[in-house]
């Protein structure tokens, strides 16, 4: 079988072009520009990579945004007292803080203190508890584009098997979560999980979110599965990889996400959809 490429890229593109005119509607009507606010401690070469694509998205669709970058020695009291003027600042709709953060900074202690209405990464245990409730909310990004992307590429999700290889709290567990919602039969894997290859093989929809290059192997896959490939690996040769061997699982796979390409524009746009939403919810208040 020769698989279809999901093109993350494209879906973002056109994502961004319908967001673009959602943005100008809201600030027709209202008068408020939708503003992001990125905190970055120190000066983590992939976090200011990260963050230059966010404001690139911002500037596309219409949204103001800024970066307060802080040295590294910045201490959790300093970083907290930034975050609650910020949420005190009605000209500021969405927070994120860039992860990870300096060890001597308590990540959970951050996550707790961004206003739930500006918590534009979902990550504030309110908002994932709504979203485990299915209440309306800001959802994490990731797992929101990939569900965006499953769904705009035409694939049934609901009575499917979901496999998802990874249970982290901004990928592996939400992304379960958001595809329960949407009616799969959802099993997680993780690195104590027995005969991966066993539970990977019977996915129709499978996420591969495990942070190591070219783990899922073409063997491993089921013939005619839907393959989202959310990681994103270095090489040596300095060249982006997934966690799926791409060529070979594009033989056995219906559909496939690339890497780059595939999930990594998407989770910058929804950042961006979740940027006007808080702004709606704000300025509704
Ligand atoms: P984490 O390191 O937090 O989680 C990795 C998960 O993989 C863990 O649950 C771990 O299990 C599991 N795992 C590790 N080794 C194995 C194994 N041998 N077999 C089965 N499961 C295993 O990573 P993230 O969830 O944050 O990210 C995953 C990947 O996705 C990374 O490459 C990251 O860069 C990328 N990413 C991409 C994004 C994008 O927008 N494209 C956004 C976010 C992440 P256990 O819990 O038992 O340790």
């Amino acid at each position: 079988m020769s698989s279809s490429i999901i093109s993350g890229k494209e879906l973002a593109k056109k994502t961004r072009l319908e967001l673009k005119d959602s943005v100008t509607e809201f600030t027709s009507s209202t008068d408020i520009t939708p503003h992001l606010t990125v905190i970055l401690v120190g000066d983590n070469p992939a976090s200011l990579s990260y963050i230059k694509g966010k404001q690139k998205g911002c500037k596309e669709v219409g949204i103001s945004s800024d970066l307060i970058h802080l040295q590294e020695d910045t201490t959790e009291e300093k970083l907290l007292s930034i975050i609650e003027q910020l949420n005190n600042n009605k000209k500021v709709h969405g927070i994120l803080v860039q992860l990870p953060l300096p060890t001597h900074i308590d990540e959970d202690q951050v996550i707790n203190k961004i206003s739930t209405l500006k918590d534009v990464d979902g990550f504030h245990p309110k908002n994932v508890g709504k979203m485990m409730i299915g209440q309306k909310t800001l959802l994490p990004c990731t797992p929101a584009g990939i569900i965006k992307l499953i769904k705009e590429a035409g694939e049934e999700i609901s009575g499917k098997h979901a496999v998802i290889v990874g249970r982290s709290n901004i990928v592996g567990k939400p992304v379960a979560q958001l595809l329960l919602q949407e009616n799969a039969t959802v099993t997680i894997c993780h690195s104590r999980t027995k005969d991966l290859k066993m539970m990977t093989k019977q996915a129709d929809i499978l996420v591969a979110a495990v942070g190591k290059a070219n783990y899922i192997t073409a063997d491993m896959i089921k013939d005619g599965a839907v393959v989202i490939d959310v990681g994103v690996n270095r090489l040596e040769n300095n060249k982006l990889c997934g966690d799926v061997e791409f060529n070979s699982a594009a033989d056995v796979a219906k559909a496939i996400t690339p890497v780059p390409g595939g999930v990594g524009p998407m989770t910058i746009t929804m950042l961006l959809v979740n940027t006007l939403e808080a702004a709606k919810m704000i300025h509704n208040k």
